[in-house]
């Protein structure tokens, strides 16, 4: 706790924000299905993997062991990654986009076929801005996710809000498991601190935010009280944050 002030804020609290990835889940993505639909299955995770080699983004990672070899990244040019999008590489002189359906339109590509159970996280591939084929990723709440939000209401705390970038069903899922009513999806970094300034500015309660700081270190800083995660967390989210649960447990936030 990084000053008396916070403790004395979070007295007052009457809300928390959560962040879904990485805070209520365990940010710990498995590929649990691949499906190539133009390209060879093993082309197509290799291409992904490459593509994703240079993230940190824990979906990156699941990408790239699923691929199970050293990705080689002496083939891959002109890597960028798009915050709350996904990446895009250029590898042996094709353009590969891996990300989500934000990244697919603004390549051009056209979703098509069986995407997977939609209360996942689907993420899809574009090869020369032609659709290739999806990823299907799964996520775990994090164990005492759901004693946390129960304790928060037992203490008085009822309004509780979900903010990701992840898909609508996705995030809808968790909030219904954790007994979450009021959830946004599909924003990216500047939505997050958009809807933050919104309810920061609707009522007089003190506002609390939770978050693992991927994508979302800005909404961190600009909460009454920004609290962060620090094992799993990024170095950013230490930063912004004013208070830091070093052991990543959000049964910690109603303790
Ligand atoms: P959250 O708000 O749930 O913590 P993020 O803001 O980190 O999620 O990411 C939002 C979405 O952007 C992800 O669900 C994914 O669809 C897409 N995305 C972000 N980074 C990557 C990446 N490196 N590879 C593929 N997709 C990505
Ligand atoms: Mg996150």
């Amino acid at each position: 706790i990084k000053g008396s002030n916070y403790l004395e804020t979070l007295s007052k609290v009457g809300r928390i924000v959560f962040d879904k990835t990485g805070t209520l889940t365990k940010g710990s993505f498995e590929v649990t299905e691949i499906r190539a639909e133009e390209i060879a299955e093993e082309e197509f995770i290799k291409l992904a993997a490459l593509a994703e080699s240079s993230s940190t983004h824990p979906i990156a990672r699941s990408i790239v062991k699923a691929y199970g070899k050293e990705p080689d990244i002496s083939q891959v040019e002109n890597l960028t990654e798009i915050s709350g999008h996904g990446v895009k590489a250029v590898i042996s002189g094709r353009e590969v986009a891996v990300g989500n359906d934000k990244l697919m339109e603004n390549e051009g590509a056209e979703i098509s076929g069986d995407c997977g159970n939609a209360t996942e996280t689907v993420i899809y591939v574009a090869v020369d801005k032609k659709y290739a084929g999806s990823i299907v990723i799964s996520d775990r709440l994090k164990d005492n996710s759901k004693a946390a939000i129960s304790a928060l209401k037992d203490i008085g705390i009822s309004d509780i809000t979900l903010l990701t970038g992840d898909g609508e069903a996705a995030a809808k899922a968790v909030a219904e498991e954790l007994g979450i009513d009021s959830v946004y999806a599909r924003l990216l970094p500047g939505d997050k601190v958009d809807k933050l300034e919104e309810m920061l500015n609707n009522d007089n309660k003190k506002l609390a935010f939770a978050g693992d700081g991927i994508n979302d270190a800005p909404v961190l800083s600009r909460a009454d009280v920004g609290i962060a995660m620090g094992a799993l967390g990024s170095d950013a989210a230490i930063e912004a944050a004013d208070i830091v649960l070093m052991d990543d447990d959000p049964l910690k936030i109603p303790k």
